[in-house]
């Protein structure tokens, strides 16, 4: 469902992904963990769109996103093109990023109406049943700043969900939390993870709860992907020192 090929990223003379091969498959749950500074947060954003990549392409559901085909030639997409495939990657970040001014209910029905065109009614049918499922149904009418921030992580979630996406990508979901509200916002990705059908990108420094949700982890170094396979084999059996090294400052 996604697939990157040699994707590069320089800030300035810091080259920061390295040739990037990568493909993510429907259905599937990879973790994909690190040292900080390694390009994780990187590797996500040139999928969302939010930073372009200086080579390479990448494909979501067999579209080019920053390529598009004319005349059976790639060139680079316009804004406009990007806007339509990036409907297919549901985003939730560090932080939670509500719309201040809306309500929960607004905050999750403005996407689906302005974006997909549904109408209030549907909108807001399908904002509660994504907020139901996270356990936020009870603060619809409630505005961002009166809820904790697992609640507000949540929300994102929520937010995220009611657009369908084909592929969740959470960055580090839980870093910005207070240590009592990570417990919380885990689960319900775990949750989401256990019933859905969605692919899912996990960028986590949560190493059990990588082990619990994910069916590959990709372990980066250095703009590299250095060392990937199965939960088991990464945490129990490592290959490299890097990833060794890298795994007992968790211990
Ligand atoms: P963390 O786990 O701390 O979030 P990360 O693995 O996600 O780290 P990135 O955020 O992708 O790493 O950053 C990779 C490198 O790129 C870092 O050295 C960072 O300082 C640099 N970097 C990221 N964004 C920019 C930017 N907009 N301009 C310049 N340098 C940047």
């Amino acid at each position: 469902i996604v697939k990157y090929r040699g994707i590069n990223k320089y800030f300035g003379d810091h080259h920061v992904l390295k040739d990037i091969d990568f493909d993510l498959y429907p259905g599937e749950r990879v973790a994909i963990i690190g040292p900080s500074g390694s390009g994780k947060t990187t590797m996500a954003r040139v999928l969302m769109t939010l930073e372009r990549p200086d080579s390479g392409t990448i494909e979501v559901g067999g579209r080019h996103l920053w390529h598009k085909e004319v005349d059976g030639k790639l060139v680079p997409a316009d804004e406009k093109h990007l806007h339509e495939v990036r409907g297919d990657i549901g985003m939730v970040f560090q932080h939670f990023n509500l719309f201040p001014h809306m309500t929960i209910l607004r905050n999750c029905t403005e996407a689906p109406i302005k974006v997909l065109g549904l109408s209030r009614e549907e909108a807001e049918a399908r904002a509660k049943r994504m907020l139901e499922k996270v356990g936020m149904l009870d603060k619809i009418d409630q505005y961002p700043a009166s809820l904790s921030g697992g609640q507000q992580q949540r929300v994102a979630i929520a937010r995220a969900l009611v657009m369908r996406p084909k592929v969740m990508l959470f960055d580090e979901p839980t870093s910005a939390l207070d240590p009592e509200t990570v417990g919380e916002v885990l689960e319900v990705i775990k949750e989401i993870a256990r019933e859905g059908e969605m692919a899912m990108m996990l960028i986590t420094h949560e190493m059990s709860f990588a082990r619990e949700v994910a069916d590959r982890v990709v372990f980066f170094d250095e703009g590299r992907i250095v060392e990937q396979g199965p939960p088991s084999k990464i945490f129990g059996n490592p290959e490299s020192d890097r990833l060794r090294d890298f795994l007992k400052r968790f211990n």
